[in-house]
């Protein structure tokens, strides 16, 4: 994989955003692979296909890429909120590639993988609506927060400019696809709960170190009041799909 953006074509456009956008989606044409089958390429959107970059020719899985000269912090720019939010909850948000580039060197840094399926609505975050005198007066946007999703999520493919294989990859990819056949809110508590878990930073832990967690879960689902039996329950699930183990009542490791 040569780590270098594409030159080509890229001098006719005049700002920055702009060259970095053709110059990285290229780039993704002539690099990206599908996570979700064998196909090693993957083929470019029509011009104009909303919130999609890329569809796998085999499959037909789509791929958004969102690129940035920045490194990741806690929150990436997405579109429109009202969108994206009606996309999570019919389950058809597209595979997101985000990358981080760097101008100088023109060249990829990081890469990391978000599966579409490891969307829930407590990643994304509605923005304040453009103010009166902006060209696109009172339009919503979101923020995708990288912070609230689960490190298993977060799949590197290039990690500081090191190519991870894609069989590693893929065999991140496989490991949540359980949660395809879920519906949003379910899949929502699996990812919370997993998030919270993870965030523990331990790989051995006790019912009592996720109770602790119960406040930002019932922050997360404000509809739900019966926090802690929805927590066993998704531990449960997190068990079924191989993510951890129950070493003894109220005692797991993950996995
Ligand atoms: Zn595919």
């Amino acid at each position: 994989m040569n780590l270098s953006l594409p030159r080509e074509g890229i001098d006719v456009y005049h700002s920055a955003s702009q060259r970095a956008r053709v110059g990285t989606e290229a780039w993704g044409a002539a690099n990206f692979f599908c996570p979700s089958c064998d196909s090693p390429k993957l083929d470019s959107a029509p011009r104009g296909t909303p919130a999609i970059d890329y569809v796998c020719p085999r499959c037909t899985q789509s791929f958004q890429l969102k690129s940035q000269s920045r490194p990741f912090g806690r929150r990436i720019v997405d579109s429109v909120y009202s969108e994206m939010r009606r996309a999570i909850l019919e389950s058809r948000a597209p595979n997101l590639y985000v990358m981080h580039y760097d101008r100088t060197g023109w060249s990829v840094r990081t890469v990391i993988l978000i599966p579409h399926f490891a969307f829930a609505l407590s990643c994304i975050e509605r923005r304040s609506p453009l103010t009166a005198t902006a060209r696109r007066a009172g339009w919503i946007g979101c923020n995708i927060l990288l912070s609230q999703i689960p490190d298993d999520a977060r799949i590197p493919v290039i990690a500081s400019g090191l190519v991870r294989p894609a069989s590693a990859v893929r065999g991140d990819y496989l490991r949540l696809r359980p949660l395809e056949n879920f519906k949003a809110e379910a899949r929502g508590w699996t990812l919370d709960v997993l998030h919270a878990v993870r965030s523990l930073g331990r790989q051995e832990f006790s019912l009592a170190d996720v109770y602790a967690r119960e406040n930002s879960l019932a922050a997360l689902h404000p509809d739900n009041r019966h926090i802690r039996p929805k927590i066993r329950q998704q531990l449960q699930i997190l068990r079924d799909m191989g993510l951890l183990a129950f070493l003894s009542p109220g005692r797991y490791r993950l996995l």
